[in-house]
């Protein structure tokens, strides 16, 4: 008898020789500039947007809810897990939100997982975006539902499926990204909209990089679109822009209710703690605010899109194949032909002083470098990294 846990030691191997294999590295702070292995680095990988996870208001607010309520919630919000605090923030976030209920899970993963697998089931229909983030293709696999998936952000092919496949179904759910996470670039809402009202779908649009980011109050996506009030399910983050930890789903309250009944991985399982709960709900009060924070995240996103534009000749006369990525967001991808030269590249910028997300398949289908900007970057810092990339040696 063989050892029946050899296939892991081989299965790593393969991931090296791909050049697919990842880990984990500590960083000790956060913020624009970080130290990494004794190194000070400029930070263009955290989705930290807004700066607001080294708030003092947000710790202070998260210490205080500790003080109050403990470290944990001690169990399922239907039982002994719910606070005062959750309902504070589901009210915060559906103001925010313009819905008439919202419900916090423990991650935007465990919202998404949850929320999908109880709006449909083995004799429904799912399309969805082939570049959605994974808690949605795993919440679609989890429900049950046969998936369809549409080419990416491609209105005609989601049409003509639609068309093709809707009628022999009970219930349809299009799902989306409202930012791509690994590309920048937004959904067409309203055209997707539009479709949902013709072939009668549920919608579900995952704000996890729009939320306190896109829109006139930091609503997200929805609310850039001008789609606020629209019938769908909005699910979130607050982990991002939000600088806490924990997920969220919008809507109306015949959802959020039934949600509380359905969703298996709000109901088994603890309530967001109330350091977490407060957290977020002090950053989502920021975020209405301090509109100037969303206004230098986009002055920065812009520049740092424009500065890429303009050095993308040096960069592509070292290395034949990189092209910068469409982008509406502070997620900016440059795409580079392999994944060991994305390596070659983010171990040469590292060495430069900055740190950039090598992103690799299996996570996308093409190998990129991935760069997010805060609001609190300097242009300086924007300008170091171009300064960076156009040194880079083949
Ligand atoms: N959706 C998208 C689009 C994401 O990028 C992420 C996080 N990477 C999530 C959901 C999951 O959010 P959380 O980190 O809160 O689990």
């Amino acid at each position: 008898m063989g050892n029946p846990y050899d296939w892991i030691a081989r299965s790593l191997d393969t991931l090296h020789k791909a050049h697919w294999h990842r880990a984990v590295q500590a960083i000790d702070n956060t913020g624009p500039v970080i130290t990494l292995a004794g190194q000070q680095l400029l930070n263009f990988a955290s989705n930290d947007y807004l700066g607001l996870a080294g708030d003092p208001r947000l710790a202070a607010a998260a210490i205080a809810a500790v003080k109050t309520y403990g470290t944990s919630s001690t169990g399922s919000r239907l039982l002994s897990g719910h606070r005062p605090l959750h309902q504070t923030l589901e009210h915060a976030i559906a103001q925010l939100k313009q819905t008439e209920d919202a419900l916090v899970f423990s991650s935007g993963y465990l919202a998404n997982l949850g929320t999908i697998a109880a709006l449909v089931g083995s004799k429904d229909l799912i399309l969805s975006d082939q570049y959605n983030h994974s808690s949605l293709r795993n919440g679609a696999t989890l429900s049950g539902a046969t998936i369809t998936e549409y080419r990416h952000c491609d209105m005609a092919d989601l049409k003509q499926k639609l068309a093709t496949q809707r009628d022999r179904y009970r219930r349809c759910l299009l799902l989306t990204d409202s930012v791509f996470s690994m590309d920048g670039d937004l959904c067409p809402l309203p055209t997707l909209l539009a479709l949902a009202e013709q072939y009668e779908c549920m919608v579900l649009v995952d704000e996890a990089h729009a939320t306190g980011v896109l829109g006139k109050t930091g609503a997200g996506c929805v609310e850039h679109w001008h789609c606020t009030g629209r019938s769908l399910v909005q699910i979130g983050t607050l982990s991002k822009a939000l600088g806490s930890l924990g997920g969220y789903v919008a809507g109306s309250a015949a959802l959020i209710d039934y949600l509380r009944n359905r969703a298996a991985t709000w109901i088994y399982t603890t309530g967001l703690s109330p350091a977490d709960a407060a957290a977020a709900l002090t950053a989502i009060a920021i975020v209405q605010a301090e509109p100037e924070r969303r206004q230098r995240l986009q002055k920065n996103s812009d520049y740092l899109r424009q500065q890429l534009a303009d050095g993308l000749g040096h960069i592509a006369a070292q290395h034949i194949g990189v092209k910068q990525l469409p982008s509406c967001s502070p997620i900016v991808c440059l795409q580079v032909q392999d994944a060991a030269t994305v390596l070659h590249i983010g171990k040469q910028l590292k060495q430069a002083g900055i740190f950039a997300a090598v992103v690799r398949p299996p996570t996308v289908p093409t190998s990129r470098l991935r760069f997010t900007v805060m609001a609190n970057h300097t242009s300086k810092q924007i300008e170091t990294l171009i300064t960076a990339l156009t040194q880079i040696e083949g």
